[in-house]
């Protein structure tokens, strides 16, 4: 059976700017897969976005300005004018009858209380924990009202929730023929991901500073005083900042380190760089938090270290040898390739469309 998806990306950013962090390779493989599987969608994100090869309908208005993991728990919901967020799910109810699902990628309020206004079913793909209880509220009614509809990747991000047992775990996917397996790496270490407080890179470089091995840094400074604070309290680390890279150019760069270091202060929900390094051969050294905890498979694949350690990392990083880089590569084809992938969420849409 075939079905007509809309697929609305986050306000975030437009898609390939890295401000809309994991969620823009998410959404970008699940509509290769799904076109791929035979289903006709488009995808509606902010001007400027760009894909290969995807349809995508571009819209016009303000980004979102204050991510939700810069906020506090009570703060109230705030939209700019011409918001692009509201344009583009006005978008979304002027072509709704069109599609038989909308699938929503955004960790915003308004979607979530617009699902009652709408004629067509809507799939709400959750990218963060628990962050604030105003989008709490929200998406626990649109799980009580909407059975089924709210879908996340780990089970640790589900938990942050009160009504965990009323999300669909999905994990995540990726185009494993992209990602080259390289056995024979650097001596560098890597750390990956959008440079922000909440991602704890500074734990990184002071591991790096500590037992003097290069550290390759990838990805958005979307917060440059924090970067700017980091090169300040560590001058000596031996860093190398390599960029903002595109999947392709990433996975070569990352396939020849040794290890990718992942260490947020926040529950990661997953973790989709944690998964592009097993799919190159690149075994993980992560705190113990969020999603982490389910892909690092212990001593074969990485090591779990105690949050906010710094000399847990560094003890990690004398025992890479263990790990075998192979594992790695079949972990990833196992666990997250698009097939795999496309499954749990084929599934999840079904479900939905038989309510
Ligand atoms: N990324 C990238 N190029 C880079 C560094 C990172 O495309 O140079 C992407 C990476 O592939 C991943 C995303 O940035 O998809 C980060 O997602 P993750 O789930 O790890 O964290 P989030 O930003 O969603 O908190």
């Amino acid at each position: 059976m075939y079905h007509k998806l809309l697929l609305i990306s986050t306000p975030m950013g437009a898609l390939g700017s890295g401000l809309g962090g994991g969620v823009e390779l998410t959404l970008s493989n699940l509509a290769i897969e799904m076109l791929r599987r035979g289903h006709q969608l488009e995808i509606v994100a902010p001007q400027g976005s760009v894909s290969n090869s995807l349809p995508i309908k571009e819209i016009s208005g303000e980004l979102i300005q204050i991510p939700a993991q810069n906020q506090s728990r009570s703060d109230p919901i705030l939209l700019h004018k011409n918001s692009v967020l509201a344009n583009m799910w006005d978008y979304a109810r002027q072509v709704q009858a069109d599609y038989d699902l909308i699938v929503n990628f955004a960790y915003d309020w308004l979607p979530l209380y617009l699902t009652p206004f709408f004629n067509t079913p809507i799939a709400h793909f959750i990218s963060m924990g628990s962050l604030t209880d105003v989008m709490d509220e929200i998406i626990e009614q649109v799980a009580i009202n909407f059975p089924g509809t709210i879908g996340v990747h780990s089970q640790t991000q589900a938990a942050t929730f009160t009504f965990a047992q009323r999300c669909i775990c999905l994990l995540n996917g990726l185009d494993l023929s992209i990602y080259k397996f390289c056995p024979e790496p650097t001596q560098s270490l890597a750390w990956v991901g959008r440079i922000a407080p909440e991602k704890g890179l500074e734990d990184a470089v002071a591991a790096g500073e500590i037992t003097g091995i290069t550290l390759k840094i990838f990805g958005l400074k979307q917060d440059i005083s924090y970067w700017e604070k980091i090169c300040q309290k560590y001058p000596n680390a031996p860093i190398e900042y390599v960029g903002f890279l595109s999947t392709v150019e990433l996975q070569e760069k990352l396939g020849q380190c040794r290890s990718l270091l992942v260490t947020p202060r926040w529950v990661e929900a997953f973790g989709n760089v944690a998964i592009e390094a097993l799919a190159c051969g690149v075994p993980l050294i992560a705190y113990r938090r969020g999603g982490l905890t389910e892909i690092v498979q212990e001593g074969k694949t990485g090591f779990l270290v105690e949050p906010d350690s710094v000399q847990g990392l560094v003890e990690a990083i004398k025992h890479l040898d263990e790990l075998d880089r192979q594992a790695c590569r079949q972990q990833a084809e196992t666990l997250y390739s698009l097939e795999a992938m496309g499954d749990r969420v084929e599934q999840w849409f079904q479900k939905i469309l038989k309510n």
